[in-house]
């Protein structure tokens, strides 16, 4: 048996991160097993429908490496991979169903539909359509009353009124569901586009799908598809439920807990990589101990049966971890080019552009080690490409000088002269001449790096500073360690 998986996403929004793993998840099932990815939409909901979501989608799945194998714009044999585009099939399954006895032309007004909720609701019953016109009395009542104001029907399925059905699922187990508690629910609207229930079903059977991945919300329409299943002839697939994505305090993860799309993540600076691989540990598990794994790993050792009940949780600093660890590793000539488009991006207008690929190089190896995001490179390293930076008096002094600005103004003008003495600029005479000055002036090495550190700089935290100057050259230090010493 091919296996082939299929990511049907909703066009409504921008992907969540949930949706993500799922697609993640069918893709390494479908490689792992030598089968199809399949990317479906499923549009059917027209007031939601947005055709930036439709964008998003696939430049989510472009964006991590899931390349579907079969969808919209990909073409396969099983097209078109967009429901609004195969309508006559769900019309025809519908129709088949009526046919049949298994599904019924209900009629009645959204206004009777109101009332009769709010009378549940009152009497603190569940909301269940009353059923009305599931037999050709009531049926025919209503369709005189919607002919007469010109409405249509929508199409719903006739629930057998008792029995049970059972849930296999390769994740879960086995689940019973009793048939009595679930009601007549739609499978047509009355614009004529199916619900998802018949959607999904007839497309998941005329795409072949054997594996069927979603979301542990789902769990409950369970027992409506099994139905639905038997009602149709079709012989359900491989069915997992995945479990929730909670936020860090156990409900489910949302906006309140910080970003929710893949693209927000990107942004901040997060590699395609890592996201794969945090995302892949979202409730999966290798040998529950082991944390970086590559996607070949995932590919050749991905199983359902690895797959957690229990929710997965989100954890933005293992996230974070676990970026580091990948720019860590990365090839050095890739990461030069990361940098380099992150700083064109964030770096201030004043600095020109592109910015100098030779001095990336050269910083790469300094600040590699200390970022975790991208979004942290200018930071660390916006003064290699500024012509002159910016002191604040009181950063400058910090705790060692502060009331002896004067002093400060003095062992800078000291730093400065030594500096221009030194005869090979580069980090070890650097250092040597720093030293030996801290120790003629009779203050701790330590005071006068930070003090040097924050004029050449801007900051109090940076790469290795030696290093740095050395990179900066001569000139620049000197001129920057004189408008300090001004600025005091
Ligand atoms: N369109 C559904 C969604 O947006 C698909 C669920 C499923 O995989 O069947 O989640």
């Amino acid at each position: 048996m091919t296996v082939r998986t299929r990511y049907a996403p909703s066009p409504t929004g921008v992907p969540h991160i949930g949706n993500i793993r799922t697609a993640l998840f069918d893709y390494l099932l479908a490689r792992k097993h030598g089968g199809q990815f399949i990317l479906r939409l499923e549009d059917t909901d027209r007031a939601r429908y947005s055709p930036e979501a439709v964008d998003g989608i696939q430049r989510s799945l472009a964006a991590l490496g899931l390349e579907p194998d079969e969808g919209p714009g990909i073409g396969g044999p099983y097209g078109p991979y967009v429901q609004s585009e195969r309508q006559d099939l769900y019309r025809a399954a519908a129709a088949r169903l009526v046919e049949q006895g298994d599904a019924y032309e209900c009629w009645c007004s959204s206004a009777r539909l109101d009332a009769v909720r709010a009378e549940q609701q009152r009497l603190k019953q569940p909301p269940k359509y009353d059923r009305r016109c599931r037999d050709e009395a009531g049926r025919a009542e209503s369709r005189r009353e919607a002919e007469a104001e010109g409405r249509g029907p929508v199409v719903r399925f006739r629930t057998p009124l008792d029995g049970q059905v059972t849930l296999h699922d390769a994740i879960h187990g086995d689940t019973t569901f009793d048939v009595a508690l679930l009601d007549d629910f739609v499978i047509l609207k009355s614009d004529g586009f199916p619900t998802y229930h018949l959607a999904y079903m007839v497309d998941d059977e005329a795409m072949r799908i054997t594996h069927v991945l979603r979301g542990d919300e789902w769990i409950p329409s369970a027992p409506r598809h099994l139905l639905m299943y038997r009602a149709l002839g079709i012989e359900p697939p491989v069915i997992a439920h995945l479990p929730l994505i909670l936020g860090p305090d156990g409900s489910k993860l949302s906006k309140r807990h910080g970003a929710t799309s893949v693209f927000e993540y990107l942004e901040q600076g997060f590699l395609p990589d890592a996201l794969f691989n945090f995302l892949g540990l979202l409730g999966w598990s290798l040998d529950d101990k082991t944390e970086i794994i590559s996607r070949e790993e995932f590919i050749a050792h991905f199983t359902l049966e690895r797959v957690v009940k229990s929710p997965a949780v989100f954890n933005i600093d293992k996230l974070t971890w676990m970026n580091g660890v990948y720019i860590r590793d990365m090839d050095e000539a890739l990461l030069c080019e990361l940098f380099a488009a992150r700083l064109d991006a964030d770096l201030p207008p004043r600095v020109p552009r592109p910015v100098d690929r030779g001095i990336v190089r050269r910083t790469v190896p300094l600040i590699r080690e200390r970022v975790k995001l991208l979004a942290e490179v200018a930071e660390y390293s916006d003064f290699f490409f500024a012509e002159a930076v910016h002191h604040n008096r009181d950063e400058l002094l910090g705790k060692a000088w502060a009331h002896r600005a004067a002093d400060a103004g003095a062992a800078l003008a000291r730093v400065r002269a030594s500096l221009a003495e030194v005869a090979a600029w580069e980090h070890a005479p650097i250092e040597t001449t720093m030293r030996a000055l801290a120790d003629e002036v009779g203050v701790k090495a330590g005071d006068l790096f930070s003090l040097v550190r924050v004029a050449v700089t801007g900051r109090r935290v940076t790469p290795p500073l030696f290093e740095s100057m050395e990179i900066l050259g001569r000139e620049r230090c000197l001129a920057r360690i004189e408008a300090a010493a001004r600025a005091l």
